[in-house]
């Protein structure tokens, strides 16, 4: 797990965003999604997993119910700060504008593989068993960060 990908593309002299430190929490299971209001508004999903936060921005609200599938497309590696983050990123600076966080809590992997994650999560709005479903890069999504989010039967 690396931070070099999160600290290229900040200037810790102009945004409020923490620095880039790999640590562990005390449970190491944190779960945050923050809603950021970019150019485009966005929901970042975030999991610890190996003493960073790995993150997916996802592009509409994140799923509650087990009808709605949403796209996540995988972003770079976050500090484990960055669970507590809230602030305005300033104009100019990467992801500019206002981050809030939406959900918070923890979760328990079930399964966690390059292509496949398997998650309880304990959040206030997302609870219960979720799963992240790497996609197959197609001729419209050549990146092959493209994964699938969506809540499965507990
Ligand atoms: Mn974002």
């Amino acid at each position: 797990m690396s931070l070099r990908e999160y600290k290229k593309r900040r200037n810790f002299g102009k945004t409020t965003e923490p620095e880039a430190v790999v640590e562990k929490s005390e449970k190491g299971n944190t779960y945050v999604i923050q809603r950021h209001h970019a150019k485009h508004l966005h929901y970042d999903l975030r999991l610890e997993i190996d003493g960073v936060l790995k993150s997916w921005a996802v592009p509409k609200e994140p799923p509650l119910d087990e009808k709605t599938k949403r796209l996540a497309v995988m972003t770079e590696d976050h500090p484990l700060d960055y669970a507590n983050f809230e602030g305005v990123i300033p104009e100019g600076q990467y992801g500019a504008g206002k981050v809030e966080i939406w959900d918070k809590g923890t979760f328990d992997a079930e399964e966690i593989s390059d292509e496949k994650i398997i998650i309880g999560i304990q959040g206030e709005k997302l609870k219960g068993k979720y799963a992240l479903i790497k996609l197959k890069p197609t001729a419209r999504f050549k990146g092959g960060n493209n994964w699938l989010f969506f809540k499965t039967k507990d």
